[in-house]
């Protein structure tokens, strides 16, 4: 066990702290040259503070994958929950040391002071932070004077006190500490001296990081320019951050305060979090690592960045933004037009940093308007080699297809079958022979016209010299013929477990001509670390479904199915 604070902390670059210890703690504030530092501890906390955002659950065992994929990715800390605030937390940190193996990331257990007159050895919270039994812990204290009086109504004292002994009764139990300082810098511009007595408290208590948190998530950069250099200039131990996004800012603000000094950046993957989310360190790893050279997680283990953030949205089960610095599906994707061949010659004129430093790939977007150049391209990024005459095929049926309502621009699944089968491959892992859906609706209640759907389908198809029939229901069509299908060649294929269906979007086409409406339907489906989207086109949905699914699973089969 490690207690040592300048243990973890990064080694600052340079000399720009000025201190003068002279009697007692007169600190000397004129000259301080904001110091880079060399390296930042990064804390995620996706599990306790991302946790909150709406529609994010989690179960004990989820919440075990995700710290999986957090060390994975070479994370300093991974901060788990709030055990005693609820049963699944508490089991999360009884089951935490036999099923997980963290080989780079410390576990952290949250909590908050003590609370007002209360001893720190009779209270609850501390207790069950100490019962965790984790190397480290972090907890929130009050640090604007408006939260201590108005939130907490008790005495700037006893609020001084509840933070000293709280901190001090963890560190009798060998326990490392983190002081979230919570609503920081509102309590800051308020009342400067107040919060810094908070601080000063925590660390003559013992605190191994003083952590600035911008609770409700309004600062911007300058403001915390300035903040953060006047605190790092005050004192001795190791300042974190943490930031909301509330004014957009989460990512700009941690870049910020480490650029004056701070070594320790909270904030969750993929920016999880209430309201407008928690600084997102899929970003910020990025920023630090690649335009700053800071050590963030280990370098050899920064091409995890997307991979890891795909991965943990899955497991949270939140579509990926695909326009996510970085790590976001479209992050290096060009739809090029007349700059096409510019950007094969000199990617670096077009994109800030090489996507494969972070895990992600370029993708050239291929639609309609775009020309030969452009399809050649993509087929050189698949590795597939197409003479003139399959390119000449390829547009030809490009075109056509575009003009009956498919947009390949985004589903790239279907563009590179398509293109696959342009060179003579053909897929053949399984044919299909027939398939029925069948949907009824049984109305159940007139009063509110709620009925009843169900809806079941059946698939016939053949596997080498098999044939296999199966039937399943669904909540849909897409759902009951993809659950069909995986029951008929589910025994065969044994990759299909890890691919499923993330998204199912219809949009009806040319609906001014009812009759002849066409429907398209696209699906997103993952493997875990990889998101593909295929279409189907049809005047019939069943049909334009069944399309994005065989190309769907026939995507999925082509990357893992290995025979
Ligand atoms: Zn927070």
């Amino acid at each position: 066990m490690s207690s040592d604070p300048n243990e973890n902390g990064g080694s600052r670059r340079g000399n720009g702290r000025v201190h003068s210890h002279g009697n007692g703690h007169a600190h000397s504030h004129g000259l301080v040259i904001p110091s880079m530092p060399d390296a930042v501890d990064i804390f995620d906390t996706t599990l306790r503070d991302g946790s909150q955002q709406e529609g994010l659950s989690l179960t004990v065992d989820d919440k075990l994958r995700v710290a999986e994929q957090l060390d994975h990715l070479g994370v300093a800390f991974v901060e788990g929950g709030w055990p005693g605030a609820n049963p699944k937390d508490e089991e999360f940190f009884a089951r935490a040391p036999a099923e997980l193996r963290l080989s780079t990331a410390t576990l952290v257990a949250f909590g908050s002071t003590r609370r007002a007159g209360v001893k720190a050895e009779d209270d609850e919270v501390l207790r069950q932070l100490v019962k965790a039994n984790t190397e480290a812990v972090c907890i929130v204290a009050k640090a604007s004077e408006l939260h201590v009086t108005d939130a907490l109504r008790t005495t700037l004292d006893e609020a001084l006190a509840m933070a000293s002994d709280s901190v001090r009764f963890l560190r009798d139990h060998g326990l490392r500490v983190f002081f979230d300082a919570e609503h920081f810098f509102d309590g800051y511009r308020a009342n400067p001296e107040f919060t810094m007595r908070v601080l000063r408290a925590a660390e003559e208590a013992g605190a191994e990081t003083l952590v600035l948190c911008d609770t409700n998530g309004g600062s911007l950069p300058h403001e915390v320019e300035q903040i953060v250099s006047t605190v790092i200039a005050e004192f001795d131990c190791q300042i974190g951050v943490h930031f909301h996004n509330d004014s957009g800012c989460a990512v700009a603000n941690s870049i910020t305060a480490v650029g004056v000094g701070a070594t320790h950046v909270q904030g969750c993957v993929n920016g999880y979090g209430e309201r407008t989310g928690n600084a997102d360190l899929s970003v910020a790893i990025g920023d630090l690592s690649l335009k700053l050279g800071i050590r963030t997680i280990p370098p050899e283990r920064l091409e995890r960045l997307t991979p890891v953030s795909h991965h943990i949205a899955e497991l949270v089960n939140i579509a990926p933004n695909p326009q996510q610095p970085y790590v976001g599906m479209a992050a290096f994707a060009h739809k090029a037009g007349l700059h096409t061949s510019a950007i094969a010659r000199r990617r670096d004129a077009y994109e800030h940093v090489q996507p494969d430093l972070v895990g992600n790939g370029t993708r050239f977007v291929v639609s309609e308007m775009a020309g030969r150049s452009t399809l050649a391209l993509k087929a050189a990024e698949l590795g597939l080699e197409l003479d003139s005459k399959a390119m000449d095929e390829v547009l030809d049926t490009l075109k056509r297809l575009e003009h009956r309502g498919y947009h390949f621009e985004v589903a790239d699944g279907s563009l590179e079958l398509l293109l696959r089968r342009a060179t003579g491959w053909e897929p053949e892992f399984f044919e299909l022979e027939s398939f029925r859906v069948i949907s009824d609706g049984e109305v159940v209640d007139h009063m509110d016209d709620s009925t009843v759907h169900t809806t079941e389908a059946t698939v016939k198809v053949v596997v080498g010299d098999e044939r296999l029939i199966s039937t399943a229901e669904g909540n849909g069509p897409v759902n009951a013929l993809d659950s069909a299908l995986r029951k008929a060649i589910g025994p065969q294929f044994p990759a299909l477990e890890r691919i499923h269906l993330t998204d199912y979007r219809v949009r009806v086409l040319d609906s001014g001509r009812a009759t002849a409406a066409v429907t398209r339907v696209l699906i997103d489906t993952t493997d875990g670390e990889r998101t593909w989207t295929t279409i189907g086109v049809s005047e019939n949905i069943i049909e334009a479904s069944w399309q994005a699914l065989f190309d769907s699973i026939v995507y999925g089969l082509l990357l893992h199915h290995r025979s």
